[in-house]
This record gives structure tokens, sequence and C-alpha cells, in this order.
């Protein structure tokens, strides 16, 4: 196995089942046709035993928090690539049904089991649960990491400051080229009926519940069909989903702005941010090649570019992984109790000085607060799915200033965040809602309200950005959204 065994984990071993028909890839998370390590594995495997490899995605209407906005970028993206998987020879298989139980039923024929990296508490156990039932050998590999999970380290970290050392220390082990395996079997044809299809047929009564591999190439009817929420449209007008639409994003990030990254930091009126966020979310684009992809860039710049780099590098690597890492060893990550003792404890202390004004979840989320500022960027999260960083951060803090708790203050921040941005519901959502309440920060000066919790302020912005400008971004996203430019 080429694959580095360190993003190997094993949650059921022994010999390939005999007379199996395949090996079997869950695919979950890395939701690609390349750069991805679950698939090497499992095309490395199907090409040592002789069997084609069959690649199973089970879609569920209910999934932890997801709606139409999350359902419409990740079916375009999942068309885009089992297009390429058929092309390079795999079979590929959408049911409707929880993941696990769809992954268990294809189980039954398969020589091996693969599936992709697991971070989150419902992911985890999925993959848990699915070792038990799948009746064969079952691996999961560490596909979304450039720095597997576990390897980066075995305990909740700190801070940056005490991750990047570990990370710095190993990533050039993990940052080589992916291998991008070649199937030595093709899988026979889409006429083959499995055992699993005609079980699941018959399981799911309503015939517009039972989705195809076929469905996908009619997009707009298949999402039509998803009885999903739909208080929250989608947004593919401006940001379409899928592999190819994240490569050409990136390559234009890469010719025309990545030399402008540093500047424009806290501008949020510019778009000079990579955008790959949403993309890595739903695993249709691979950090690995994102870093290499920007080396090669350095390489052929050279000093010119050396800042923007490492920049990135730190955002991707370091401030991303910071963020997996709190999600895989923080049981309660999505929860206010998690949050470091200092941040509680001068929360608390402050829990009853005034704040005025105080406003609703729904005066929130309608964008009508007395803040120009954020309003923009609220309106701008809501209508577009997406934020400039700087922006979150101003956002996410004014939050704590207008609700009646701190508490109260966590759960609508987050609430916010995953309802709307196209990249929410990820590690780096719950590590960043928590970063404004004080995790993986320092306390700072002591104020009202916020206690020792890092403040962010009006004056602040106006100072540091070109206000004016966002505003007029803002006006200009949500025409292009309404259609009217
Ligand atoms: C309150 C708040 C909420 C946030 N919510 C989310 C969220 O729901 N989902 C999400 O992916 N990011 C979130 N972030 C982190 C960051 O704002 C976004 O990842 C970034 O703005 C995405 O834009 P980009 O892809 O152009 O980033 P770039 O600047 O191009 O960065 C490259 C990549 O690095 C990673 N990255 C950048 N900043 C961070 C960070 N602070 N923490 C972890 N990873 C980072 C992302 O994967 C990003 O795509 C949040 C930040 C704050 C302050």
């Amino acid at each position: 196995m080429r694959v580095h065994p360190d993003r190997i984990v094993t949650h059921a071993d022994g010999p390939p089942r005999r007379d199996a028909r395949y090996v079997l890839y869950w695919m979950q998370a890395a939701q690609r046709p390349s750069d991805n390590p679950a698939l090497d594995c499992a095309v490395e495997w199907a090409n040592d035993l002789g069997l084609p490899v069959l690649v199973v995605f089970g879609l569920m209407a209910d999934y932890p928090g997801a709606n139409i906005r999350h359902y419409r970028f990740m079916l375009e993206g999942l068309a885009q690539t089992a297009a390429r998987l058929t092309e390079k020879g795999l079979g590929f298989r959408l049911r409707r049904g929880s993941p696990p139980e769809v992954a268990a039923a294809y189980a039954g024929e398969a020589a091996i089991a693969v599936t992709d990296g697991a971070y989150l508490r419902h992911t985890r156990e999925w993959r848990a649960r699915f070792a038990m039932d799948a009746g064969c050998p079952v691996y999961e590999v560490d596909s979304e990491l450039v720095v597997p999970v576990r390897r980066a380290s075995d305990k909740r970290e700190f801070a940056a400051r005490t991750i990047r050392p570990k990370l710095h220390r190993t990533v050039d082990e993990f940052l080589t080229e992916p291998l991008n395996v070649r199937v030595a079997v093709r899988w026979p044809g889409d006429g083959v009926r499995l055992q699993a299809d005609t079980g699941l047929e018959r399981r799911e009564a309503p015939p517009d519940a039972f989705h195809t591999e076929s469905d996908l190439q009619d997009l707009d009817r298949l999402v039509e069909t998803l009885p999903v929420d739909r208080t929250v449209h989608a947004v593919t007008r401006l940001y379409p989903g899928g592999p190819d639409h994240a490569r050409s994003r990136f390559e234009a990030f890469l010719d025309d702005r990545l030399v402008y990254y540093s500047d424009n930091r806290n501008q949020p009126h510019t778009d000079d941010s990579s955008g790959m966020s949403m993309h890595l979310q739903f695993g249709q684009v691979s950090a690995v090649r994102l870093i290499l992809e920007a080396k090669k860039h350095l390489d052929s710049y050279g000093p010119e570019v050396r800042e923007q780099y490492e920049d990135f590098f730190e955002e991707l690597l370091v401030r991303r992984e910071l963020a997996y890492n709190y999600c895989f060893y923080e049981p309660e990550y999505d929860s206010y109790a998690a949050l470091p003792d200092w941040a509680r404890q001068t929360l608390s202390a402050h829990a009853h000085d005034e704040r005025t004004p105080l406003y609703s979840l729904e005066e929130l989320e309608a964008s009508k607060t007395d803040d120009e500022y954020w309003n923009a960027a609220n309106t701008e999260m809501r209508e577009t799915g997406y934020m400039h960083n700087y922006m979150r951060m101003y956002w996410g803090k004014q939050v704590i200033r207008w609700s009646p708790t701190p508490e109260e203050a966590f759960r609508r921040v987050l609430y916010m965040n995953n309802r709307y941005f196209l990249d929410g519901r990820n590690p780096a959502s719950y590590a960043n809602c928590a970063w404004i309440f004080g995790l993986h920060d320092r306390p700072w000066t002591e104020r009202d309200i916020f206690g020792k919790v890092r403040i962010m302020v009006p004056a602040g912005l106006k100072r540091k950005c070109d206000m004016a400008a966002y505003r007029e971004k803002v006006d200009r996203l949500v025409r292009f959204m309404n259609g009217s430019v």
C-alpha cells in the first residue's frame, strides 16, 4: 500500500471476503474523483485482488443542520464526481438513506470496504456502526487533512502556537503528490444488478424517495424532490459547487489574487482570498493539492509571493488543522461548556452587565440592527452563503453584545453560521464560532460584557477597512443574486 500508513485507521481487520464482487469505497467526506487517498486505497486493494471498485454515496434528506443551499452545492459536486469516476472505470451508486446503512447494504458483496476521514461526532459514530455491520474488513483513510488528525497530535491542543510546531515537523511527510492510482479492472457497466440495489429498492417505499446516480444528470429535478429545509435559498448563481469549479476558482486565485492575499486579509471589500472553504467542506478539493499548487506558484514567482504563500499556508495548514484537532478531541465541540475555563469565568462575571440594545434572533437574521456594517455582513452571509474572514470575526463578536446571555449568543452564532454559510457545519465552523468566545485565544484587557474576551468595535473597522466599499460590494452581490445585474 503506497498511501501513507498513518492515514489509515483499521475499524475491522481480517482477510478480504472471498467470492466478493468488488472493493467498496463508501464516499462521504472526500466527494472528489482525484487527489483522494481513500479512493487510492480502494483502487490499490482492488487492483491487487483483481476486482473493480464500487463507490457508494448515501444521500439522507435530514443531514444534521443541512438545508437546500448545502444540498444543491453538494449535489452539483457529486454530479461532476460521479461522471469522472465512471470515466475512470469505477462503479458509482447514489442511494437515498442513512449513509452508514446504504454503505452496509453494499458491503455484503465487498472484499474490503474503505471510507474517508471522519472528524465530527456523528460521522465518527457512523464509521463505527458501519464497521460493525459491514461483515468485511473496514478501513478509514484520513483524507481531508494534510497531516492526519491522530498523527498531528494525540490531544486537544491549546492554541495555534502549540499545534504549529507539531504540524511543521511532520508536514513534509504528507505533502506529497497524490497517487491517483489507475484502476486495473474496470467496472463492468451499468447493467450490473447488485443485491444491495434490489434490497434498497424494496426498503425505500415512496418512488420519489429512491434516487439513483442517473438522477444526478437532472439536478433540478433531483433537488426539487428532496424533502429538505427550503427556508434558505440556493446560491448556485454565485457559487456553483463541484471539483471542476473548485479547480478553476483556485487557478484564478493563484494567477490573479494570491499576490494581494496578505495585504487584503483585513479588507472585506476585496475578494483576494481563495474561496476554497466551501469546496473543502464538501471534500470537492484536497488541502494537499491546494498547498502543492500554491507551492509551485511560489517556486515560479519567488520572493514576490513568499509572504502571501506563508500566510495562506498558515491558514490552510495550522488554522484549519487546529479546528479539526478541536472537534476530534473535544466531544462537546458544539457546546458552550467546552470553552476554556478562563473565558467562561470572565463572561459569567460580566453576565449581568447592561446590554443595550438587545436584539432577537429574528432581528439579527433579518439584518435589523443599528449597525450598518454588521447588517451588511449578515446580509452577505444570508443572501450569498459566504463572508470575508475579517467580517466574520466582527459579526460574531457583536452577537455577544446584543444577546441576553453569553450562552444564548453562542447558540445564535453557531446556528446562523451553520444555517447560512456554505462552509458551515465544518470543524472550522465550530472552532471559529468558539473563538469568538475565547477558544484558542488569550485573555485581553477587561471590558464590559466581554470581560477578558477579545472585542472588536465599529471604530476599528472604520479605521482599518474601506467600509463604504464593502457595503457597495454587498449591495452588488445581492443585486446579482436577485438577477438584476
Ligand atoms: C466567526 C467565524 C466563523 C467562521 N466560520 C467558518 C465556517 O463555518 N467554515 C469555515 O470553513 N471557516 C470558517 N471560518 C474561518 C474563515 O473565516 C474561513 O475559512 C475563510 O474566511 C474562508 O474563506 P477562504 O476559503 O477564501 O479562505 P482563505 O483565506 O483563502 O484560506 C484558505 C483556507 O484556509 C482555511 N482557513 C482560513 N481561515 C481559517 C480559520 N480561521 N480557521 C480554520 N480554517 C481556516 C479554510 O479552509 C480556507 O478555505 C470562520 C471564521 C470566523 C471568525
